[in-house]
């Protein structure tokens, strides 16, 4: 096990030993995750993933939530097929 200390800084701040980001790929604006396990806290990179299907990969973001293309697919299937029957609608009385 390799371990690092790190001073706690102002309003809880920890800057994060560069070994540390390097070896878990952490970059700047990246979101982790802490988990206690007793007197332990672990540390983890959060990975975006899909609101609907959990996937990490091919994602877009709507509205500072994050989605793949396949479900964007879905959704904008469903939403075109009432907007098309509400213009029919229209068009022929
Ligand atoms: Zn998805």
């Amino acid at each position: 096990m390799v371990s690092f200390i790190a001073r706690v800084e102002k309003e809880g701040r920890v800057f994060l030993p560069v070994q540390v980001r390097e070896q878990i790929n952490i970059r700047s604006r990246d979101l982790l995750k802490f988990c206690r396990v007793g007197e332990y806290i672990i540390v983890e990179k959060k990975y975006q993933t899909c609101i609907f299907c959990g996937q990490r990969h091919d994602l877009v973001e709507f509205r500072s939530k994050y989605l793949c293309r396949g479900c964007r697919s879905g959704l904008l299937g469903m939403v075109s097929v009432p907007v098309r029957k509400a213009h029919l609608q229209v068009a022929h009385p």
